[in-house]
């Protein structure tokens, strides 16, 4: 029998306004568990929310760059549950008035474009967190978090496997960050997600029974964690099982789904509207401010990449994918004016390394832009050869010196003297009369072997130009 997989997707993208979102304590991560808080956020008696404007203009943006209706009365609601993190006993966040309605995003997998819809986007406090002791049965509270201001953003159920769930995500990441609105750090847990997975025989119309996954901090994770439960919820309905509804926690260690207990399993939040806070109005003007303000979109950089600077399709994908490397890109090309070549440079050699680092992340990628520009420059003015410019990149990543000093230091100059050049090639075809009779009867293939020795002999070198220049030269005496 073939499935079809449904998926939809719940972003909490976290607000880089520099107060929370009812009260002036500062957002800022890492600082002494509960010094960032005030009774508005510790939930004291007596105490009023005040809503923060920057808050509703973050969302405003956000719902114009995803297509999306804006609410023009906005009204906030309290969703009541009890847990030790949340300590007015309820979350302020909207209901059924949010703020972005009936928006969508075009995402690209395998080539083929699809459109994403999303049902809505509301502003939401976000709770504290829990801190567990596992060597004695006790937890702490931190409440440095406790109203510090969400954007949850909810897709209809219109993702259909595990990568389109990836490229999704990478797109609402790449339209906050190019707002920057939001910092996009998942490890910090600034920006995360949910999902929620069903499938249901091919053909059919009604959606299998749902359950949802939590706990994925990386695009990767939320594409292994999906592919995993496809796996798992494929293998039951087989077996003429059942799906059971509940909340699945992903562990990245044992690279499996666990079941969650806890305060999320099924309960009645109660909503209803929030006594303490006015319906917020938003109108025509505010609006039209906002947009003729937008900052440009992933979407308008990949077009200026391909018709301002020549770029290709895939290439300008994979630049503007993300914006701390499209920033990075332009900004070694203030120093460089290839735009192929650079790009070239990037996407190889700046790319593997960054695969290849756990944790490693752009925007504190140890080659500065301006350096890596020098490096490029080098290259092409024939300073180093661009094979030692990879040795010299590599350098530069574990030293963080720039290539000039490391070339200088490491006695890495090309050679492009002639008469230095001349006297290998000679000792190489002296050392080598096989191959020599092998060329003079029409094996050409050789040159490449002649070529490899002068490598070998100049350490990478020899201007392989000159080398080439010079191998025909003494051969066709
Ligand atoms: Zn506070």
């Amino acid at each position: 029998m073939e499935f079809e997989i449904v998926i939809g997707l719940e972003v909490h993208a976290q607000m880089k306004t520099k107060s929370k979102i009812f009260c002036s304590c500062t957002t800022e991560f890492g600082r002494p568990p509960n010094t960032n808080t005030c009774p508005v956020c510790l939930g004291m008696p007596g105490v009023l929310p005040v809503l923060n404007k920057e808050v509703v203009e973050s969302a405003i943006k956000l719902g114009l760059a995803t297509h999306c209706q804006i609410t023009r009365k906005n009204v906030f609601a309290r969703k009541n549950y009890f847990y030790p993190d949340l300590p007015k006993g309820y979350q302020i966040s909207q209901f059924d008035l949010p703020i972005c309605e009936h928006g969508h995003v075009d995402i690209e997998v395998d080539g083929k474009s699809r459109r994403i819809g999303l049902t809505r986007i509301h502003m939401e406090e976000d709770a504290g967190k829990l801190i567990h002791d596992d060597r004695e049965p006790k937890s702490y509270v931190d409440l440095n978090r406790a109203c510090t201001p969400l954007l949850e953003i909810v897709s209809e159920p219109d993702i259909r496997s595990p990568q389109e769930a990836a490229a999704y995500l990478k797109k609402i990441h790449a339209i906050v960050t190019y707002l920057d609105i939001c910092d996009g750090n998942m490890q910090e847990g600034s920006f995360r997600c949910d999902a929620n997975i069903s499938l249901r025989p091919v053909g059919q119309a009604a959606l299998g029974t749902r359950t949802e996954l939590k706990n994925m901090n990386s695009f990767r994770n939320v594409q292994k964690a999906l592919e995993y439960e496809v796996r798992r919820q494929r293998d039951i309905l087989l077996d003429g099982g059942a799906i059971v509804q509940q909340t699945l926690l992903w562990d990245p260690d044992k690279q499996m789904t666990g079941a969650m207990r806890g305060k999320e399993e099924a309960h009645d939040y109660r909503y209803f509207p929030d006594p303490d806070l006015v319906p917020v109005v938003i109108d025509e003007e505010w609006i039209a401010r906002v947009e003729a303000n937008l900052p440009e979109l992933p979407n308008q950089r990949l077009v200026r990449f391909m018709d301002d600077l020549g770029l290709g399709t895939e290439e300008a994908t994979i630049l503007t994918g993300e914006r701390a490397l499209a920033d990075y890109f332009e900004a070694a090309l203030a120093d460089y004016d290839n735009a192929k070549k650079l790009a070239n440079w990037i996407m190889t050699e700046v790319m593997r390394v960054m695969k290849g680092e756990e944790g490693m992340d752009i925007a504190h990628f140890p080659v500065t832009p301006a350096n890596l520009a020098k490096l490029m420059a080098m290259i092409d003015k024939g300073t180093i050869s661009g094979k030692i410019a990879k040795t010299v990149f590599e350098e530069m990543i574990h030293s963080g010196k720039d290539a000039d000093t490391i070339v200088k230091d490491k006695n890495l100059l090309q050679v492009s003297d002639e008469g230095e050049i001349l006297k290998m090639v000679q000792d190489i075809l002296a050392a080598n009369p096989e191959q020599v009779q092998q060329f003079k009867e029409g094996k050409t293939k050789v040159m490449g072997f002649f070529v490899g020795q002068l490598m070998k002999v100049s350490k990478g070198k020899a201007n392989p130009q000159m080398a080439n220049e010079l191998f025909s030269q003494e051969l066709g005496k």
